[in-house]
């Protein structure tokens, strides 16, 4: 890993790539459909206004791939806050530090008896989430939850504070497997305006996250912007270019990409940009169709018939039943969340709505069941 990302990142224009995408033409659309380049022009193709018009085909091509691929299976987790406090301010979120809530972080033994609530329910993959707090919610106080609950779980990830690349070792020693970050929108001159204090406020060091995660040897590493913040088919064409490129550098790792859009939260903005449904869609369609191997992640911000309806273009990994507030499965408090949640089904019943759709819910061990699908 010679090459950073962010010389990459630097290198590409990506309002002209936008730009790009916005006036190609149907025949650029129907070549990007047939196959050609696995680079930034035939995925600006796909998602741009032209390729809008033809969404039942690249809905078809990203459902054909993703059975060919994947199967027809779908890997449940489920996030578990651990930590609301926070040092950050971020204008979109309701853990923002100026936000008078009632700040929370839940104890090992706490973590653990929420985590039961999620092991009775049936989960085996966790992922926890908390907000960026080094001193409350150190390295050292994850590795220790970790380890708790690592005997009991398949598999473990985190949503934190970025780590130092000897802070990922520590934690993949204590038995983490996979780190969700996402650099909330890739437009440097936007992130500023959103990211007002706090270590998050530095756009290279989370940029940067993902690298510095594959060395320490996460093995797999989750990315995505937060759909609202900016334009959506820049942050697209950047999100799909940061997966390329982890997927080419940081090989050893499975690189997985979330969609995520924003939603209410208490006391934080409406989303400043509207992303309808259909450029979700649109989104998630090339996603799969040219980056045939990624993971695609739905979360329950999303409602249900929502998540129903994109599940066959390409998604691999849902949440399901989350709380959004630390201590949230053993004592629910929506006036706590991070934002509000759209899809309220139970596991149970998500789990029941899969098998209605003809897919199979996969509570563990996701990769055994991914080389039989193969
Ligand atoms: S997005 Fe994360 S870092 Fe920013 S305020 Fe919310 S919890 Fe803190």
């Amino acid at each position: 890993m010679n090459e950073t990302f962010q010389s990459a990142f630097d290198s590409i224009d990506f309002d002209h790539w936008r730009e790009i995408s916005l006036e190609s033409s149907a025949a650029d659309v129907e070549r990007a459909l047939r196959g050609g380049s696995r680079g930034l022009d035939r995925f600006a193709a796909l998602l741009s206004p032209a390729a809008a018009e033809r969404l039942e085909d690249l809905a078809r091509l990203a459902h054909h791939i993703t059975v060919q691929r994947f199967g027809r299976v779908v890997q449940l987790y489920a996030p578990l806050y651990v930590s609301n406090e926070c040092v950050d301010t971020c204008t979109y979120c309701g853990f923002s530090r100026e936000h008078q809530i009632e700040r929370v972080t839940l104890t090992p033994e706490q973590v653990e008896s929420e985590a039961q609530v999620l092991l009775d329910e049936g989960f085996r993959h966790l992922l926890l989430v908390s907000g960026e707090h080094p001193r409350i919610v150190s390295t050292g106080y994850l590795a220790e939850v970790v380890q708790r609950l690592r005997p009991r779980f398949a598999s473990i990830g985190i949503e934190v504070a970025p780590q130092t690349e000897e802070g990922y070792r520590r934690l993949i020693e204590a038995g983490v497997d996979s780190l969700t970050v996402y650099q909330e929108t890739y437009d440097r001159r936007l992130y500023a305006t959103y990211h007002l204090g706090g270590r998050k406020k530095n756009f290279d060091w989370r940029l940067a996250t993902p690298e510095r995660a594959a060395r320490a040897g996460m093995k797999r590493i989750g990315i995505g912007s937060l759909l609202g913040l900016a334009d959506w088919r820049r942050d697209g064409l950047a999100t799909f270019f940061h997966a390329q490129w982890l997927q080419k550098h940081c090989w050893r790792s499975q690189i997985q990409v979330s969609v995520p859009r924003l939603q209410e939260a208490l006391q934080a903005i409406d989303a400043p940009v509207r992303v309808k449904d259909v450029e979700v869609v649109q989104l998630v369609c090339a996603l799969r169709i040219c980056l045939p191997d990624l993971g695609i992640v739905l979360s329950t911000r999303e409602d249900a018939a929502f998540r129903d309806g994109l599940l066959p273009l390409g998604i691999t990994q849902m949440s399901a039943g989350s709380r959004t507030e630390p201590g949230g499965y053993e004592a629910p408090n929506t006036d706590a969340e991070q934002f509000e949640v759209a899809d309220r089904r139970t596991p149970a019943e998500v789990a029941r709505r899969l098998n209605e759709l003809g897919y199979e819910a996969v509570w563990k061990d996701w990769e055994a069941t991914l080389h039989g699908a193969a």
